[in-house]
Order: C-alpha cells, then sequence, then structure tokens
C-alpha cells in the first residue's frame, strides 16, 4: 500500500538501543478498519498533519497502513504481577510505530494498542476490545484534564473483526501517546537477564530523555533513582486527591516518566472509602485506593534493586544509598499529599493541626458515606458563601454531623490570609466537579458497544475537557450513581 508521506515527522530513538530491548514487529492487518475518533488538539501538538490523518485516519491507526519512518517493534519487560516475579513480558499486543518531537521540543511515543500478536503474546491474541480501549480513551484523556501526568488518546478505531473474550465483542485498536513507555519493569527485565551494560544504556536513555537536567550529577544513577521517586510521590498524591484507583499497579505499569499508564480496572470512587478496590482480579486489595502510595514505594524498590549496578560498584554501598531514597519517598509522598490537601480544604498558610484537620475530614466523609468529589466541590462553594453550607451537609448521612468539623474549618480559615471569594475560587481549581464516574463510563461504553453509538462517548469527552469549569448544561453529570446505576466492579477486559 502507499505510505502517506508526512503525516508523521518520526524521529525514532527506541529501536537504535540494544536490540534485546526490543522486537522488531509491524502490526497484523485487520478486515474493515473505521475511525472512531482522532483527537485533533493532541494531533496538532504532535506537529502531525491533520489532513492526511482525517483522511487515512482508519487504515493508519488500525495499523493497516504503516506509515513513512515508522519503525515498529514491540518493547520487552518484565514485571512483577500482584507481587510475583515475570522475568520477560513486553509488548503482547502493543506496537510502538515510532516517536516524534512534539511542538514543545519533547520526544513522544506513538504507540498501538491492540494491533496484532508480537513474540511477546505468549498465549494471547494480540487484540483489545472495544469497551477497554474506549474506558482508556475517557479515563487517560479525563487525567490530563485534571492536570494529571498520563499517557493520552491520540485515536480510537474499530478493526471490523471480533475478538473472543468471554463473548465475542467488537475488536478495537487504541492509539496511545506517551513522554516513553519505558517501566519499572523494562530496567526489571535487564537486571534479570544480569545484563549490566544494558541497564546503562537504558537509564543514559532515560536522563537525556525524562532527566536532561541530572546529565550533569554525580553521581548520576542515583540522581536518576531520587528523580524517579519524586515523580512517583507527587503522581500518586495527585490519584489520591481526585479518588483514583489505578486497579493495577504491577510493576510493568509504573513508569519511569512519571505519567499514569495502563487505565485497565482503574475507575474514579464516589463514595469515600479508603479500601475501596474495582478491579474484579484484586480478590486482596492489594491494590486498594489507600494502598496506593505503599505499593509504589515497593514498586520503587524493585526499581532500586534492578538500579544497585549503576549507583555503586560496592554493593553494600549501593543498598545504603537506595534504601536512603526509598525511605525518603514517604516522607516526600506524605509532603506532597499533605500540601495537595491543604489546597483542597482552602488553606495556604501551614500550621501543625492542618493534619489532623484534613483527617478529620476524611474520617467523617467515611462514617457518613460522603461522595468524595462532591464534598471538596461543595466546600469549595462554602467557603465563598455561607448559604452553600445546607448542600455541602447533605453530601453526608446525618448532616449536622459536619456543624463541629465545619465551626473548627473556618476557625483555622480566619488565620489563612486569602479572602473568601478568592479561596473558594482557588478550591474550585483543585476540586473537580467532573471526574469520569463509572457509571457513566460504563453507559457509555454500553451505548458503543450494544449500539454502535459513541454519541455518549462523545460527550463524556466533552464534559471532561473541562473538569474544573461549572458546565450547567452537563449537571446531572456531577451526580453519583443512582442505587441501580452503580458500578461495583470493573474488569481487565482485555
Ligand atoms: P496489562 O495487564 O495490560 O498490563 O498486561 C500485562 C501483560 O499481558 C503485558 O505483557 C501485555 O502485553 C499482555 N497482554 C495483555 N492482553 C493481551 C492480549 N490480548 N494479547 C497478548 N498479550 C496481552
Ligand atoms: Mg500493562
Ligand atoms: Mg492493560
Amino acid at each position: 500500500k502507499k505510505r502517506p508521506d508526512t503525516a508523521f515527522g518520526f524521529d525514532n530513538s527506541y529501536v537504535r538501543l540494544p536490540q534485546n530491548f526490543f522486537a522488531l514487529q509491524a502490526p497484523t492487518q485487520v478486515a474493515e478498519p473505521w475511525l472512531i475518533k482522532l483527537n485533533e488538539p493532541l494531533a496538532k501538538e504532535l506537529g502531525l498533519d491533520v489532513d492526511i490523518l482525517k483522511r487515512d485516519g482508519a487504515a493508519i491507526f488500525s495499523g493497516n497502513l504503516v506509515p513513512k519512518g515508522a519503525e515498529p517493534l514491540a518493547m520487552a519487560y518484565a514485571g512483577h504481577q500482584f507481587g510475583h516475579f515475570v522475568p520477560l513480558l513486553g509488548d503482547g499486543r502493543a506496537i510502538l510505530l515510532g516517536e516524534v518531537i512534539d511542538r514543545s521540543g519533547q520526544r513522544r511515543d506513538i504507540q498501538l494498542k491492540g494491533a496484532g500478536q508480537t513474540p511477546f503474546s505468549r498465549r494471547g491474541d494480540g487484540r483489545a476490545a472495544l469497551g477497554p480501549v474506549l474506558r482508556e480513551y475517557i479515563i487517560s484523556e479525563a487525567m490530563f484534564a485534571l492536570g494529571i501526568p498520563a499517557t493520552r488518546a491520540l485515536a480510537a478505531v474499530l478493526t471490523g473483526e471480533g475478538v473472543r473474550r468471554e463473548d465475542v465483542l467488537p475488536g478495537a485498536v487504541f492509539t496511545r501517546v506517551a513522554a516513553s513507555h519505558i517501566r519499572v519493569g523494562t530496567f526489571q527485565y535487564l537486571a534479570a537477564s544480569g545484563d549490566e551494560d544494558g541497564i546503562k544504556a537504558l537509564a543514559d536513555h532515560v536522563i537525556e530523555r525524562h532527566y536532561p537536567e541530572l546529565k550533569t550529577a554525580e553521581p548520576p544513577y542515583l540522581a536518576l533513582y531520587e528523580a524517579v521517586c519524586d515523580r512517583q510521590a507527587a503522581l500518586i498524591a495527585r490519584w489520591l486527591q481526585v479518588g483514583f484507583i489505578h486497579g493495577v499497579m504491577n510493576t510493568d505499569n509504573m513508569t519511569i516518566s512519571g505519567e499514569t499508564i495502563d487505565f485497565g480496572p482503574c475507575a474514579f470512587m464516589d463514595i469515600y472509602d479508603p479500601m475501596k478496590v474495582f478491579s474484579s482480579i484484586d480478590q486482596h486489595g492489594r491494590y486498594a485506593y489507600a494502598n496506593q502510595p505503599g505499593i509504589g514505594q515497593w514498586n520503587l524498590a524493585r526499581l532500586g534493586e534492578a538500579l544497585l549496578p549503576l549507583i555503586d560498584a560496592d554493593k553494600d554501598k549501593a543498598i545504603e544509598h537506595a534504601n536512603a531514597i526509598i525511605k525518603a519517598y514517604g516522607e516526600r509522598f506524605h509532603a506532597y499529599w499533605l500540601q495537595g490537601m491543604r489546597g483542597k480544604i482552602g488553606l495556604t498558610s501551614t500550621e501543625d493541626g492542618d493534619l489532623e484537620l484534613i483527617q478529620s475530614l476524611l474520617a467523617l466523609m467515611q462514617a457518613e458515606g460522603a461522595d468524595f468529589t462532591l464534598t471538596f466541590r461543595r466546600l469549595s462553594a462554602v467557603a465563598g458563601d455561607e448559604a452553600a453550607e445546607a448542600i455541602f451537609a447533605s453530601t453526608f448521612r446525618e448532616p449536622a454531623a459536619t456543624a463541629e468539623w465545619l465551626a473548627r474549618w473556618r476557625e483555622r480559615l480566619s488565620r489563612d490570609p486569602q479572602t473568601p471569594s478568592d479561596r473558594a475560587v482557588a478550591m474550585k481549581q483543585v476540586n473537580p466537579a467532573f471526574i469520569p464516574r463509572n457509571h457513566r463510563v460504563e453507559q457509555a461504553i454500553e451505548a458503543a458497544v450494544q449500539d454502535g453509538d459513541f454519541s455518549l462517548f462523545e460527550a463524556l469527552l466533552t464534559v471532561l475537557s473541562n473538569p474544573y469549569d461549572e458546565q450547567p448544561a452537563f449537571a446531572a453529570y456531577m451526580d453519583p450513581p443512582k442505587p441501580e446505576e452503580r458500578v461495583l466492579q470493573t474488569f481487565c477486559g482485555t
């Protein structure tokens, strides 16, 4: 087939790394591709030719037409899955087309997910079903709009083929854009095979690509480890502040860049419950909401182990250095979390009692079955207007139970310099009105899968692109699920 000339200005670096890092692999053709969605603003940000993508998008984003300059490959990686180490996982259904330099000078991966089998597929079919593709599209774009680092959605296509899961489902391909797809598991893969030259080559690539400011650090690899830990601490704090539960924080699903990746069984919680789990495969709650910071630390300890040979030639010294950093991660996480939570309750100043004030609100929310998102959004309104207090209190099973906490909060606010109206504005910029509520996501997926109706998907994307704005026309999207709408479980449902 004829290759479009100028859609992508590829500049591929991963394919120049040692050959054991990947397997060259072209996408497998599909029967009848149909373009569901092209993310035009993102395409422009990436410097792509939108006209070509509109014309040939179905062929390109299904893998049927490999654009000029692409050097398709599947990346090799290992991973701890629910605590069990698998020395070789790799992209079993994702194919990296190549990299582009975006308009801000950042290198970005363009990857097709569900584009056919690779040498890493094991028993998998290399394909993706429509539902999970739409889920990843919606949630990754929602995260971006919330201001939380995440991989992006460039396109979704239907393949015109069925995929066999429990039922036969419509097949689809998702085009993902990432700062890179390098994971904790990528380092683990090289460490597991004793490839110390490889670990160094990967670390140098990562520093060049994601942490160029560390090039002059001495030693750079310890600084790299610290920087990765710092970004993850900041990221996971952000997750907690919007009620996000990743659901499958295996080490192969944790990026080195600090972006959220792999939106499988992830979900946002409605009612606040720190032990909340949605994923059907997370039987023991390993990846429950409140376990995420600790699991992040566990994963980062695995990264530290892989980096040891670079940290110090003396293994005991290397362990000592790495241990100090992994310990500091806990403090970093706490500092990011506390600072973010201060913002959520409208504080710009710092006092010793703030942690206790925040914790008592969370405890009240839990005891009184309060919706996480609505609580903070409505509290933002109370900050600017006392009359909003009744609506805030109605978020709690027993509204009167909020009186004592509100009094303590007001007393604390009296020692904070912001004016009430400035405070309300600032709080609304960190407390979203709109999150991808599970029941809305499921409704959008169901309409698409059952009826080929993508209108709910489109509406949801529109609403979620401005999560901090009021959007009165979409007020119903703020509502928690009615009892019959509640989604209890999400499925990896690849
Ligand atoms: P995930 O749970 O999505 O992070 O994937 C874990 C591993 O399973 C990765 O190596 C994936 O590439 C692989 N995998 C998931 N689904 C499929 C599939 N349908 N075909 C082949 N490999 C898959
Ligand atoms: Mg994964
Ligand atoms: Mg996945």
